[in-house]
C-alpha cells in the first residue's frame, strides 16, 4: 500500500481545485487550501478503502459491505476519478516502486505550504483590523457664515 503518494497526489489537486476561489477574494480562502487538501487526500484513497476494512479494521461497522473485493475493483476500474489512484497504481505495479516515502515528504511540504500560507496572512492582514468597518467621521458642526 502507498496511501501516503496517493494522499500526497490528491492533496496537490485538492489544492488546485480550491486555488481559483482566490479570484473572488473571499477572507476565509487561506483557511480554505488545508480542508481542500484534506478531502482531496482522502478522495484519492477511496480505491484502497474496502482493503482497509476487509484486513486492517475488520470489526468496523458495515464492514460486509463496505470491504468487499468487488467494491474494491470497481472503485479501482474507475480510479482516474479518485486524482489518478488507478494511473499512479498501474504504474507501480509496473515498475515496483513504491513512492511511499515521497508521498510522505509531499503531504509535509503541502502541509507545511498550507501552514506558511496561513501565518503570512495572519501576520500580513491582522483580523481584527481586517474586522473593523472604516471609523466613522465626526460631525462637523455647520460653518458660520462671516456677517
Ligand atoms: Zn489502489
Amino acid at each position: 500500500m502507498w496511501f501516503s503518494a496517493h494522499f500526497a497526489v490528491g492533496m496537490a489537486c485538492g489544492a488546485a481545485m480550491a486555488a481559483p476561489l482566490i479570484v473572488f477574494k473571499p477572507r476565509w480562502w487561506p483557511a480554505v487550501q488545508p480542508i481542500a487538501m484534506t478531502l482531496g487526500g482522502i478522495w484519492a484513497c477511496i480505491p484502497d478503502a474496502p482493503r482497509l476494512w476487509r484486513e486492517d479494521f475488520t470489526r468496523l461497522p458495515l464492514g460486509s459491505l463496505l470491504g468487499t473485493k468487488d467494491l474494491e475493483n470497481w472503485l479501482h476500474s474507475i480510479g482516474d476519478v479518485f486524482f489518478f489512484h488507478a494511473s499512479m497504481d498501474a504504474y507501480r505495479n509496473a515498475h515496483g516502486t513504491e513512492f511511499a516515502l515521497a508521498g510522505m515528504a509531499g503531504m509535509i511540504a503541502l502541509y507545511s505550504f498550507a501552514i506558511l500560507v496561513l501565518m503570512a496572512r495572519a501576520y500580513l492582514v491582522p483580523p481584527h483590523r481586517a474586522a473593523q468597518p472604516p471609523a466613522a467621521q465626526p460631525e462637523q458642526p455647520p460653518m458660520k457664515r462671516a456677517a
